[in-house]
């Protein structure tokens, strides 16, 4: 259906060609994590068979061609975000770590007593607890945007919470539990009205959406390689010029001197300076290959694949007894979160693994968020672009099922 030529593309992600409990894999747990292409798990493979060395300072072939693909990547990142320029990338081992490498050093640099943070109900753990730590330590103040019924966040809530004390604003992009997109270039636009650095957390929209932090405007953009079609363990944390200029280093160690005396050590640059020890070599190679793979179908038609299953589902689903949707805004990417009348989300979820079908149970590291909806988690069948209708409409067939075992 459409222009994703699903045989094309499933035919290169050889995880999928499985069964499952005697039946095909449907695999629809793609917010917690995207599965592979053959071009990166090739990557991997040959990475160790020919290229592995240590980077940025041998002096010998095998180290220099490792440091050229290792960089590579990171120009490819560069364009894949539009960044001004490579320096600004730097590479992490997730999200989660790009957050808290914001909240240590800008924290530790620029966060006083009595200065605000603004998050919002929306957000996944990860970009929750390290604003808490700061906060206490530091004895600043973190408020919360809430949201509407629907999952969308209350703006005008948001409008009031910003002042002159706020010095940051720390929101999702794209909401994992519910798939809420956020108007986050207003937001930002906002913030910056009063002087606020903005972090957004691309967890969920860099596989889906295009994320130009050039026309967004935020100060820093944190993701993960895993999400979009890459390895674990490679984070990314965009950040502007200056401010990577005025923070203070992260870890210690190797790579990030310039010069070290028992004295005095001097830093390196950016982004080497937040790059201590060896990195994740292999897999930082190998997202590039995920990168490509993305750039060669290009978000748009990406996009438009995956709304035409998130629909599809979302019209099919609306006609089974007792399927009660969590997260009702309008613009979502594909996540379809959901509980099914007195069924626990727990055993939905085995229901249905039992056909094949892989979903996330649960309260997916939003917990504020559950209890803002007064429950304890959901179902989430999330899609990507391997993923087909037909699929769909075999969760709608199982789902169906399991709905009259107890309804
Ligand atoms: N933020 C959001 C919105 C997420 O969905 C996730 C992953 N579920 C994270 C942050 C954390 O990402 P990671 O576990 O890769 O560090």
């Amino acid at each position: 259906s459409g222009i994703i030529a699903e045989d094309k593309i499933r035919a290169l992600f050889p995880i999928l060609h499985q069964e499952v409990n005697g039946k095909p894999l449907v695999y629809f747990d793609n917010a917690a994590t995207t599965q592979k292409p053959i071009q990166v798990i090739d990557a991997l493979k040959k990475y160790y068979e020919v290229d592995n060395s240590n980077i940025h300072r041998g002096a010998h072939t095998l180290a220099s061609r490792a440091t050229d693909y290792f960089e590579q990547t990171r120009n490819l990142v560069k364009q894949f975000i539009n960044a001004p320029s490579t320096e600004q990338v730097i590479f992490t081992k997730g999200t989660t770590d790009s957050i808290n490498l914001v909240a240590s050093t800008f924290g530790r640099k620029f966060i006083a007593e009595g200065d605000e943070i603004i998050i919002s109900t929306l957000e996944h753990h990860s970009n929750i607890v390290p604003w808490q730590m700061l906060c206490e330590e530091k004895g600043a103040i973190l408020k919360i945007i809430p949201i509407h019924d629907n999952g969308e966040l209350d703006l005008e809530a948001y409008k009031n919470l910003l002042s002159n004390k706020t010095k940051l604003v720390a929101v999702v992009h794209a909401s994992n539990a519910l798939g809420t997109i956020n108007p986050v270039k207003e937001m930002i636009e906002q913030a910056h009205e009063f002087g606020a650095k903005f972090l957004l957390d691309g967890a969920q929209s860099t596989a889906h959406l295009d994320v130009d932090v050039q026309d967004l405007d935020c100060d820093f953009l944190a993701f993960s390689a895993h999400k979009v079609y890459g390895p674990t363990g490679v984070g990314i944390l965009y950040g502007k010029w200056e401010l990577l200029e005025s923070m203070p280093p992260y870890q210690g160690g190797g790579e990030m001197i310039k010069e070290v005396t028992f004295a005095k050590t001097t830093y390196n640059d950016i982004p080497y300076k937040f790059e201590a020890g060896t990195p994740n070599i292999a897999d930082v190679i190998a997202f590039g290959e995920a990168i490509r793979f993305v750039n060669q179908l290009g978000k748009a038609a990406i996009r438009k694949h995956e709304n035409q299953l998130l629909e599809h589902a979302r019209e099919r689903c609306a006609t089974i007894k007792g399927f009660i949707p969590i997260g009702t805004a309008r613009d979502k990417v594909s996540v379809l979160s959901f509980g099914i009348n007195n069924i626990h989300p727990f055993d939905v979820g085995m229901m249905l693994d039992a056909s094949g079908i892989a979903v996330r149970t649960g309260h997916h590291c939003t917990q504020p968020l559950m209890e803002r909806f007064k429950i304890e988690g959901t179902v989430r069948a999330s899609f990507a672009v391997y993923n087909t209708i037909e699929e769909v409409d075999r969760l709608v067939e199982s789902l169906t099922k399991i709905s009259k075992r107890k309804n």
